[in-house]
């Protein structure tokens, strides 16, 4: 198995060999006693992970499904989209597709979402929104939001519209304070900063939205937060969950508490920090330099084009990730993420170089 890191793609991202090993162990049915214990170990450290005393949650599904939940859960009539770049125009497409009265609080792809701009329009808005969500790191252009703030925006103007946070590409790389900062809703797919195979999703879930939820009619059936909710408190998940990956999970959890979760946030700042500085001669940052994101760079390259040094470096045994969205022809991205260490990204950093013809 290879242990050399060689693929950086903002996710799925490279795997450690020792949690192929972990998923290796012997089946176990999700109903039974050593699932209980698997899962008694995993969830107070999720709570950890979200820095959170409230609901810590697994499902089988990729990160797409738990934005489709959270809305279901917690929306009745309408909500307000902030999007900066193609994940967060995501939630928007989710929303019209489920009837609910979607308004969109749209930045230019490259820049951050504003929150004195949500504050005003939060502050002119015509009705209530029952929820506001948030993409605490946007993929398609390597940007990361001031999630605090957007979340202080909101409770400035609204004490009961619930905050959604898409943090699939942040959890585990930048800070995520769950409780200290208010969010109700927070989501991650686990082939991103947490460096497994993708499949699972976890997410957090704070008391008020659970209450919100007890509320609502119709919540779905796969991913009913109050079926997650009573499953959780019997040790366990209201479907057949995907067992390996959740070994895995157990696994990586005692790595990640290991290398504790600061250290881990600024191991990720200085490979931004890297890639930027070793970029520099024939590159340039495609989003603003004021918020760049600790886990994946879009890049703009200026003498040569995006295909052709995805195509060197494919040569060389390295994948790298192509422009996405509106972006796919102009950039090219590093994903630098979970268990990629400096070490790694500064090797592949020397082939780049190389491919670039700097
Ligand atoms: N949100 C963000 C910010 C993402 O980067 C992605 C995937 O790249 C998604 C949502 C969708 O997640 P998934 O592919 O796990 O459904």
């Amino acid at each position: 198995m290879r242990r050399e890191a060689k693929f950086f793609v903002p996710g799925p991202t490279w795997v450690r060999p020792e949690i192929y090993e972990a998923m290796m162990q012997p089946m176990i049915g999700h109903r039974s006693r050593e699932f209980r214990e698997l899962f008694a170990r995993i969830t107070p450290r999720l709570r950890e992970l979200f820095r959170t005393s409230q609901n810590a949650f697994l499902a089988t599904a990729s990160g797409t499904g738990l934005m489709e939940g959270a809305l279901q859960n917690t929306v009745s009539r309408a909500v307000l989209v902030t999007t900066c770049g193609a994940f967060s125009e995501r939630w928007l497409k989710i929303a019209h597709k489920q009837g609910l009265e979607a308004d969109q609080l749209e930045t230019e792809w490259g820049e951050p979402v504003d929150p004195v701009k949500l504050a005003d329009h939060l502050h002119q808005r015509r009705h209530h929104y029952d929820a506001v969500t948030i993409t605490h790191n946007e993929t398609s252009t390597g940007v990361i939001n001031d999630v605090a703030a957007l979340a202080a925006a909101v409770r400035s103007v609204s004490e009961d519209t619930l905050i959604l946070v898409d943090s699939v590409s942040a959890l585990g790389c930048a800070p995520m304070l769950m409780d200290e900062w208010g969010i109700d809703v927070c989501l991650a797919s686990v082939q991103k900063g947490l460096a497994l195979p993708p499949g699972l999703t976890v997410f957090a879930v704070s008391e008020r939205a659970i209450e919100v939820a007890e509320k609502k009619h119709y919540k779905g059936t796969y991913f009913n937060f109050l079926d997650f909710k009573r499953t959780a408190d019997e040790g366990s998940v209201p479907f057949t969950p995907a067992i390996p990956l959740v070994y895995a999970l157990d696994v990586q959890l005692d790595a990640i508490m290991q290398e504790g979760l600061e250290a881990r946030w600024e191991r990720h700042r200085q490979m931004r920090d890297l890639v930027l500085e070793r970029t520099a001669a024939y590159a340039e940052p495609a989003s603003s330099k004021e918020a760049l994101s600790p886990s994946v760079s879009a890049l703009l390259p200026i003498r040569i084009t995006s295909a052709d040094l995805l195509a060197g470096m494919r040569d060389r045994g390295y994948t790298l990730g192509g422009g996405y969205g509106k972006w796919k022809e102009n950039t090219f991205r590093i994903g630098h993420m979970g268990d990629i260490q400096l070490g790694d990204l500064a090797a592949m950093l020397d082939v780049l170089e190389e491919v670039a013809g700097k």
